[in-house]
Order: C-alpha cells, then sequence, then structure tokens
C-alpha cells in the first residue's frame, strides 16, 4: 500500500531520549525538516504500556502530534537478547531504572547469560530494534521496522553512542556499536543497507514518505 507523504516544514521528534533525539537528528539533516523534539515543546510524554515495540511507537507519536497538531516522529526501540527470550526488549530502557544506570543493565544482562551457561557464540546472538512511526494530528500513522543482528559481548566496550552499545558487535564488524562513531553505526548511504537499526528503519520512512 502508498505511504503518505510527508511535506516539508515543521516536524516533532516525539522523544525525551537525549541520545535518540541527537541520532534522530542526524539522520533527518538531509532531509531539510524544521525538527523540533517534545522536550523543547515541553509535550506530555505518555506511558509506554503497549506490548510491542509497534504500540509504544504509536503512543508516543500520538501524543505529541495531538498536541502540537504537528506530524510527530517517534522511535520505539531496545536491545533483544535471544538465549533471555529476547529481553530486555521493549524493556530496554527499564532495566537501567530511574537513573538511567545503562552500566548495570549492561551487568544485568551478562549476569543472566552467565547464569545460564551462555559461553559460545552461538548461545550470545542479540540484536537491536528500532520501530518508526509517524503519526499526523487526523490520526494517520505509519510504520518503519528496522533491525540489526549480532553478538552480545564483555566486558562492555568503548564510550560512543548509548544506551547498550558497548556490549553489541554487529555481524561482519570487529567493534562494538560503542566503538563507532555515530556516522559509522548508522552506515547510512542511499545506495547501500544502512547498518544500525534505527538507520534501517530511517531508510524505509525516506523511501516511503519523504522521497520522490
Ligand atoms: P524507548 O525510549 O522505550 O524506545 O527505549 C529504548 C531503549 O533501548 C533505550 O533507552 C536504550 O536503552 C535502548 N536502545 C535503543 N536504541 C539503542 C541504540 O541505538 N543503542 C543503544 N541502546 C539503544
Amino acid at each position: 500500500m502508498a505511504h503518505r507523504r510527508l511535506q516539508p516544514g515543521k516536524l516533532v521528534v516525539a522523544s525525551h531520549n537525549k541520545g535518540k533525539i541527537r541520532e534522530i537528528n542526524e539522520l533527518l539533516a538531509p532531509f531539510g525538516f524544521d525538527v523540533v523534539s517534545a522536550g523543547e515543546l515541553d509535550l506530555p510524554e505518555p506511558d509506554e504500556t503497549g506490548l510491542t515495540f509497534e504500540e509504544n511507537a504509536a503512543l508516543k507519536a500520538d501524543a505529541s502530534a495531538s498536541a502540537s497538531g504537528l506530524p510527530a516522529l517517534a522511535d520505539d526501540s531496545g536491545f533483544c537478547v535471544e538465549a533471555l527470550d529476547n529481553d530486555p526488549g521493549i524493556y530496554s530502557a527499564r532495566w537501567a531504572g530511574p537513573d538511567k544506570d545503562f552500566a548495570m543493565a549492561m551487568r544485568t544482562i551478562e549476569e543472566k547469560l552467565a547464569s545460564i551457561g551462555a559461553n559460545t557464540p552461538a548461545q550470545r546472538r542479540g540484536s537491536f530494534v528500532a520501530v518508526l512511526c509517524l503519526a499526523w494530528p487526523d490520526g494517520h500513522k505509519e510504520y518503519f521496522r528496522g533491525e540489526v543482528e549480532g553478538q552480545v559481548v564483555w566486558p562492555p566496550r568503548g564510550t560512543q553512542g548509548f544506551g547498550y552499545d558497548p556490549i553489541f558487535q554487529p555481524d561482519g564488524h570487529e567493534r562494538t556499536f560503542g566503538e563507532m562513531s555515530s556516522e559509522e553505526k548508522h552506515g547510512w548511504s542511499r545506495d547501500t543497507e544502512a547498518l544500525s537499526h534505527r538507520a534501517r528503519a530511517f531508510q524505509l520512512f525516506a523511501s516511503g514518505c519523504l522521497e520522490g
């Protein structure tokens, strides 16, 4: 089915997460939108009560679009560890607690993997998932999902990026996301597949809603 096109103009990034807002702004930069974040507009941050990435992305995008009267783009994303039944998944932010302690969240993953004896690369598969939802004030929504697979490594490596980046090494690469510059992590190019989950979702969003 054809996607609804997004016309150039003001666009709300429906997030209060600084790492995500930075990456979304980088990815949107070539398209010439007048981008403003939900935090800058003091828009409400809805509770993420959904049970899927899609439901939570829609809750955030809808809340910003209806409160601002502008189109709003939300990202719901997370880190899924195969041997842990894809946890933390939609609970990725919550595993870091109110202090957003990702060193602790990464340690929790490692302790759970150790407790089930997951030592081999095959037992330590993980992926990042990002679902973008673009919502208009009239309630119309478009969804785009990006995923990237790789290994859960220990100890954490690198200080770039955010969240779980230091323990994720994407397939085909020798460095973790935490050791990559954001350009490298996105791997964004119009001609080849992007690298990060968020950039992959963005490529679909760009070709569905932004280009020609
Ligand atoms: P959300 O705001 O509920 O979508 O939270 C997503 C959480 O997943 C973030 O707080 C991070 O912990 C994690 N996450 C999502 N994308 C990334 C990424 O690109 N790198 C590292 N962690 C990520």
